[in-house]
């Protein structure tokens, strides 16, 4: 924790805390709260005022029920640097996979908004089980996937990111691996962008 954070944090924390001066027991006033779904605020962090943030984790005061935002590299600081326990607001342990596991639901309902919006009028069955799958856990054959290439242009910045994030390509049966072989050279370079380094290596793409 570099001193200049350390410096914003307290002021911050303290100017919402019930304690005024130990920083370690201010701290322990806040719980976890979860992942505000705030896609277009551009907000940063209330606790450093430095980070811009993508993701909106709150904390709320035990005490007085003040909520602040803050951002992903700040709320790691609770789960790793402070030497205390993080608890959500139900009493249960916050560490990082909870962070990161929070992080991927809120992508995935990011997407799977996105995905409803554009297929709400929509009575074609494999969008619809486009969209399932991706509900479900994100993995896509490339037939599935190249179908999404105008769909992906219309996601705003975190739309994109989130598609980056939730969309694997499912490639171990054979029947996928021969839809990779049967791609048009704009279809794979769309397709294989969701590939990670290893499939891209087995399947010769540079
Ligand atoms: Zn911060």
């Amino acid at each position: 924790m570099s001193n200049s954070w350390l410096k914003r944090a307290m002021e911050n924390l303290f100017k919402k805390s019930q304690e005024k001066e130990d920083f370690h027991k201010a701290r322990q006033e806040w719980l976890y709260n979860g992942l505000e779904d705030n896609q277009y605020c551009e907000a940063e962090c209330e606790l450093c005022n430095h980070e811009e943030i993508r993701y909106e984790y709150t904390i709320v005061n035990s005490s007085n029920r003040k909520i602040m935002v803050v951002g992903s590299e700040c709320i790691k600081k609770f789960t790793n640097d402070f030497k205390n326990d993080f608890y959500d607001t139900k009493g249960i342990l916050v560490d990082g996979k909870r962070l990161a596991k929070d992080k991927n639901e809120y992508l995935k309902k990011i997407l799977s908004e996105a995905l409803d919006k554009r297929l709400a009028n929509s009575n074609n069955t494999f969008y619809k089980s486009i969209a399932e799958q991706i509900k479900k856990d994100g993995k896509l054959t490339p037939n599935q996937l190249k179908h999404l290439h105008n769909f992906y242009p219309t996601l705003d910045d975190m739309g994109k990111q989130a598609f980056k994030s939730v969309v694997k390509v499912s490639l171990r049966k054979e029947r996928e691996q021969e839809q990779i072989a049967k791609l048009s050279p704009i279809d794979l370079k769309f397709v294989s962008k969701f590939m990670t380094t290893a499939q891209r290596k087995r399947f010769g793409i540079t």
